[in-house]
C-alpha cells in the first residue's frame, strides 16, 4: 500500500521516479473516471498540478504532469504554489489536483497529495483504489493524449479572494506590523505579497524559497520558530505567522511573544466566525483535537462532530453534512464556503482582521486553557503498534472509561483525555494528553505509556 494518511509520501529512493509515473497514471485515471463537479461532455478533464520547493520537486513534477497527459488528462501547470492555492483552483473547473509536496517533513522527503474534483483529499482507502488501477494503465491514443498548459495567475488568483474574504478597509486603516516566518517553503511564493496587500506592515524572516530549508525545519512547531518570536518581540510587532513547507497549517505568534500553537489557533478561527451569529453552526474536528476547541465551539452553540485523524477524513464529513469550520489539532483551518483546503493564508488573514479590534493575546483570553503533553513511543512495525493500541484498549474496557477508537484510543475524562494512536507515516506510537493542570496531564501520559507498553 502506497498511500498513507494524506496521499503517498517517501524518499526519493521511495517515491521513485517510476513509482510516481505509474502513481500519476492510475491517478489521472481515477479522477478521469470519478465525477466532477466540472464534468463538461467532449472535453477532457482537466488536472491542476503544483509542487513546493524541494530539490525532488521540478523533477517529480515534470514525471506527474507527463503521466497524466499521457491517459488523457488536461494539465494545468501553476509551478510552486501553496497546497490551499492548488486545491482553491480546484473550483475554476478541474478535476482534481496533485500536489507534489511533503509539507512539513525533512527535505529529502517528498509526496503526492492528491484532491479530486469536488476539493476532497484522496485517503487511504481511495488511494487503495487508484493503486488497484496502477496494474492495468491503459494509455490514450498517440493523437489523444493530453495538453499541458503552464498558468501563473493561481497565487494571484487565491490572494485577491482571501482579499475579499476579510475586511480590507480595516486592515489598511491599522496597518497592523505583522512578521511573517515563510520557512523557505511555498509561503514565500504568496505570504508577503498577500499581507503587502492587505495593508499590513510586514517583517519576513525565511522569506526566499529553498529545498534544503536553511532558515528553519519546515513544521512549524514552538522550537522551530525562535527567530520569529524573538523579531516579534525586538520589532514591536502586532503579531507572527508561521507556516509548514506547503502552506496548509498555521501557528500564530501574539504580540508579547507568546506562541499560538495549532489547536488555538483552530480555536480561535471559530470564535471569529461565530461570533457572526450567521455564520453558526457545526464544527468538524478530529480526535486529537483539543478539549478547548470542543468548548468554544459549545460555546456559541455549536455541536463538535469528530473524525479520523487526517485531512482527507475532515473533507468527506464536511461534504457528507454540513458545517460551518472545520480543523486539525496542528493548526490547519477549512472555511468551507472558500475551499475545502486547510488554508494557511486565509486562516493568517482572519486573525490579521480580528487583531484590528484587539490585540491577538486579548482574544486569546476567550480560549480555553489546558495543558498538553505528548510523546512518542517506538513501535518497529505495524504489528507493535497494534498490540500497544489493543492494550489501551483493553484497559479502557476493562475500567469502563468513556473512550471514542475511531483512530487509535481517544479517553475522555471530565476535564481531561488523552489519545494514544500509531502514527500513520512514521515508526511510533504516540500518546498526547490534556488537562486543566499540567501534572495531571504529565501523569495521564506517563499512565498510558505504561499501559502501551505493559509496564
Ligand atoms: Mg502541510
Amino acid at each position: 500500500m502506497y498511500f498513507g494518511t494524506n496521499g503517498v509520501r517517501g524518499k526519493f529512493d521511495q517515491l521513485t521516479p517510476e513509482l510516481t509515473l505509474k502513481l500519476a497514471q492510475a491517478i489521472g485515471i481515477y479522477l478521469k473516471n470519478s465525477k466532477s463537479s466540472s464534468d463538461k461532455v467532449g472535453e477532457k478533464p482537466k488536472i491542476i498540478v503544483a509542487r513546493d520547493c524541494r530539490m525532488t520537486g521540478e523533477l517529480l513534477q515534470s514525471i506527474v504532469m507527463g503521466a497524466l497527459a499521457s491517459v488523457g488528462c488536461d494539465v494545468l501547470d501553476i509551478g510552486i504554489a501553496s497546497s490551499p492555492t492548488a486545491e482553491f483552483m480546484i473550483k475554476t473547473g478541474a478535476a482534481g489536483c496533485i500536489i507534489v509536496s511533503a509539507s512539513h517533513n525533512p527535505p529529502e522527503w517528498n509526496a503526492l497529495k492528491v484532491v479530486d474534483g469536488f476539493g476532497v483529499a484522496i485517503s487511504h482507502e481511495r488511494g487503495g483504489k487508484i493503486e488497484k488501477l496502477m496494474e492495468k494503465i491503459s494509455l490514450a491514443k498517440w493523437d489523444d493524449i493530453g495538453k499541458i498548459t503552464k498558468y501563473d495567475r493561481a497565487t494571484l488568483e487565491h490572494i485577491e479572494a482571501i482579499g475579499n474574504a476579510v475586511n480590507r478597509e480595516a486592515i489598511a486603516a491599522k496597518r497592523p506590523k505583522i512578521v511573517l516566518d515563510c520557512g523557505n517553503g511555498t509561503a514565500c511564493v504568496i505570504a508577503p505579497k498577500l499581507f503587502k496587500e492587505l495593508g499590513c506592515e510586514i517583517l519576513t524572516l525565511n522569506s526566499h524559497p529553498d529545498g534544503k530549508f536553511p532558515g528553519r525545519a519546515s513544521e512549524p512547531s514552538e522550537g522551530n520558530v525562535k527567530d520569529l518570536v524573538a523579531l516579534v518581540q525586538s520589532s514591536g510587532a502586532n503579531a507572527g505567522v508561521a507556516w509548514d513547507g506547503d502552506g496548509d497549517r498555521v501557528i500564530f505568534v501574539d504580540e508579547k511573544g507568546g506562541y499560538v500553537i495549532g489547536d488555538k489557533v483552530f480555536a480561535l478561527s471559530i470564535i471569529w466566525k461565530f461570533n457572526s451569529v450567521l455564520a453558526r453552526g457545526d464544527v468538524v474536528t478530529t480526535v486529537a483535537t483539543s478539549k478547548a476547541v470542543e468548548d468554544v465551539a459549545k460555546s456559541y452553540g455549536g455541536k463538535i462532530r469528530y473524525t479520523a485523524i487526517g485531512a482527507p477524513y475532515l473533507c468527506e464529513e464536511m461534504i457528507k453534512k454540513p458545517a460551518a469550520i472545520g480543523g486539525e489539532e496542528v493548526g490547519g483551518v477549512i472555511f468551507p464556503e472558500f475551499s475545502l483546503a486547510k488554508d494557511g493564508f486565509l486562516t493568517a488573514a482572519k486573525m490579521v482582521e480580528a487583531i484590528c479590534q484587539k490585540p491577538l493575546s486579548n482574544w486569546l483570553e476567550l480560549v480555553p486553557k489546558y495543558y498538553n503533553i505528548k510523546t512518542k513511543i517506538d513501535a518497529k512495525n505495524e504489528k507493535t503498534k497494534k498490540q500497544m493500541i489493543a492494550r489501551v484498549l483493553k484497559y479502557a474496557k476493562s475500567k469502563k472509561l468513556d473512550y471514542i477508537d475511531i483512530d487509535g484510543v481517544r479517553i475522555n475524562m471530565k476535564e481531561s483525555w488523552v489519545i494514544v494512536r500509531p502514527s500513520g507515516t512514521e515508526p511510533y506510537v504516540r500518546i498526547f494528553a490534556e488537562a486543566k493542570g499540567e501534572e495531571e496531564a504529565k501523569r495521564l501520559v506517563k499512565e498510558y505509556e505504561g499501559v502501551a507498553k505493559q509496564k
